[in-house]
């Protein structure tokens, strides 16, 4: 399962919730989302605007990366 972040208000689609307030079911693919959802949050942003978010272990990575760039800039 997969989470989805909207750009704009934060709001993130999280697979395995899903948003039954909006009609989606827990376990509700974001491909399978129609075109014109819409970000229950704000309104604002629509399916294609939202940037999935990476699983925990490449968060983890990314937090190594994170350190390598204070070391950097140390310098
Ligand atoms: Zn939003």
């Amino acid at each position: 399962m997969k989470k989805y972040q909207c750009p704009d208000c934060s709001y993130i689609y999280d697979e395995a919730v899903g948003h039954e307030h909006e009609g989606y079911e827990p376990g509700t693919r974001f491909e399978d989302l129609p075109e014109d959802f819409a970000c229950p949050a704000c309104f604002v942003r629509e399916k294609e605007d939202f940037v999935p978010l990476e699983s925990d272990s490449i968060t983890s990575d990314c937090a190594k990366n994170k350190n390598s760039v204070v070391r950097s800039l140390k310098k």
